[in-house]
């Protein structure tokens, strides 16, 4: 129990007027808790429910998994039996738990305890640092690797760190730091490791950086697969390392309020690498759902590689914990990061998302620009003209420049969207590229929502952003970029309640869910965070340091910080 302050309904205007549909709520959810008392009530919070009224009301009770009542703190109370939990939220604010829809968090969890993070750090002296503390720690020939998840724009330096800076801080490792999929350091210590003795050793694509004076400055310039194919030389995590790095970040995740992911699978995770996460799923230790789709392992051999996986693998195998959802994001390596795929490129991919649909998966799908998105389109509206794919929730990941056209051929086609907060790191290189007036309306989220299409929140962290969602409502809500460049504009905002909708049950119809979780009402599951500041009334820029101080999933209390540090599940 915590706190003592009783809030009183003045607080809270326009709550009366919403009073006798409240009390309805109440009763309907109320009358199985009369029977069986509740076994988890929260009382006296700022419950932000997201139904359809929008309503904002007191107390939730949970009993097993899910809601049963949701009302007055006063009502709310007298569901309470002898072995009821009860806990005194303190007037603070509660909104259901955040689901990322587009997260590489089984990569993220598997490399976790093996990588250095520079999230938050403002000084490329602040991050030198932390690479310098982990090299204390480290054993003495273990690698030291910067995986993505930062960008010179967050220091104050404003740029990437020397060869030289690296050697001063970790002397004696083999040091790997990759710049999203374009650039990646290694050290000299490293490329002996890799047997890097000259360009040819590197992978297509990929070139060492010189200086003016023509002197290689330890960083190797490449496209996406070339960096890609540098990354899978570093050696993997033992099993123990993975199911520490697994728990640790997903914690960390569960502690902003995610009460969710939707996982896409991504470069350099095969199949063995869900081991871990397998392990904590049948231990009952996961503090998130995990909706996974499966990543084309091999160029050339997609289809044949589906039918094999799905063989022992049918759309929705697993449970409320872990739950397969199909194929993607890459369907075919024709089709991926490729602007102008051939007529072959395109064949391929109708085959596998013919075969897809057919089948009955979910599919999701990488593209940037909407310049070439008219190619991945065709081949959709085409597989469609054969089999509805409507039902199956389909979508398109990331294409921050989604023009008018592509929305309405999406919408036609039942494809929904999924949207992270990439240009936070990255609009200045996107104004340099596309200009101004695209810029304004990237992503076009408001029109999205307007025209109806399904449109999901995330990150698609950790390689080229961060996980924090808040980091991503804020952004969402002024979008203004690392470097405090203001990007979208107002027509393209979202008011925060839409955005907390974007992220919430928004994000859980491509899992399928937007029935089940994503508001908070008697008979959804119980997935929740309580906040640490009021996220519908801070001043936006302060969204971004908003933490969860309780996560529940499932009744279950998953995290439980500060006031509510001595907060333990008692009934799950
Ligand atoms: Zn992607």
């Amino acid at each position: 129990m915590v706190g003592n302050s009783v809030v009183r309904s003045k607080q809270y205007p326009g709550r009366l007027v919403r009073g006798l549909a409240l009390c309805m709520v109440l009763m309907l959810g109320a009358a199985p808790a009369l029977a069986n008392p509740a076994d988890l009530l929260l009382i006296n919070g700022k419950i932000v429910t997201l139904d359809a009224a929008s309503s904002i009301t007191e107390a939730v009770a949970i009993e097993s998994d899910h809601i049963v009542a949701i009302g007055r703190s006063d009502d709310i109370r007298k569901l309470a039996g002898p072995s009821t939990q009860v806990i005194d939220l303190g007037g603070r604010t509660v909104i259901p738990g955040l689901i990322d829809s587009h997260i590489h968090a089984i990569r993220a969890g598997f490399r976790h305890a093996t990588e250095v993070n520079w999230e938050g750090a403002t000084s490329l002296v602040q991050a030198l640092d932390r690479l310098k503390s982990e090299a204390a720690h480290a054993q003495p020939d273990a690698w030291l690797v910067v995986a993505g998840g930062w960008t010179p724009r967050q220091f104050e330096e404003n740029r990437r760190p020397s060869q030289a800076e690296i050697a001063a801080v970790a002397a004696g490792h083999p040091v790997y730091i990759q710049l999203f999929y374009s650039y990646a350091l290694i050290n000299s210590r490293g490329r002996d490791e890799l047997n890097i003795k000259s360009e040819e050793d590197l992978p297509q694509g990929a070139k060492f950086e010189r200086d003016r004076d023509n002197e290689v400055t330890g960083w190797i310039a490449g496209n996406g697969r070339a960096i890609t194919s540098l990354y899978a030389r570093l050696p993997k995590p033992q099993m123990q390392q993975a199911i520490e790095g697994t728990r640790e970040f997903l914690r960390r995740v569960s502690s902003f309020g995610i009460t969710g992911v939707i996982d896409p699978g991504g470069h350099n995770l095969a199949p063995e690498d869900y081991a871990a996460l397998f392990l904590m799923w049948r231990a009952h230790e996961l503090p998130l759902r995990v909706v996974y789709s499966i990543f084309a392992p091999r160029p050339g051999r997609e289809l044949e590689d589906f039918e094999a996986a799905t063989q022992f693998l049918p759309m929705g195998a697993g449970d409320d914990w872990l739950r397969f959802n199909g194929i993607g994001e890459c369907i075919t390596w024709g089709m991926y990061n490729n602007d102008a795929p051939t007529e072959t490129d395109k064949e391929g991919f109708y085959r596998v998302a013919r075969w897809a649909a057919e089948k009955g998966l979910s599919l999701t799908v990488h593209w940037n620009n909407d310049r070439s998105v008219h190619h991945l389109l065709d081949v959709l509206e085409r597989v469609n003209r054969e089999t509805s794919i409507a039902p199956l929730r389909w979508s398109i990941a990331h294409l921050h420049d989604a023009s008018d056209a592509s929305l309405h051929r999406m919408r036609a086609l039942g494809v929904g969207w999924l949207v992270q907060d990439g240009l936070y790191f990255a609009a200045s290189s996107y104004v340099a590229q596309r200009g101004e007036e695209q810029m304004q309306r990237s992503p076009p989220i408001v029109s999205a929502r307007r025209l109806g299409i399904p449109v999901g929140g995330g990150t698609d962290a950790n390689r080229v952003m961060i996980e924090n969602p808040f980091v991503s409502l804020r952004w969402m809500l002024d979008g203004l970029t690392i470097d405090r460049v203001e990007t979208r504009g107002a027509r393209e905002i979202p008011d925060r309640e839409e955005a907390l909708r974007i992220y919430t049950e928004g994000s859980a119809w491509f899992a399928h869910d937007e029935n089940r979780r994503g508001r908070l009402m008697p008979g959804l599951l119980a997935d929740l965070a309580v906040l640490s500041e009021d996220y519908l009334a801070v001043p936006v820029p302060d969204i971004a340091t908003i933490t969860s101080l309780l996560t529940i999933v499932g009744g279950r209390i998953v995290h439980a910080t500060g006031p509510f540090s001595d907060v333990r599940s008692v009934h799950r």
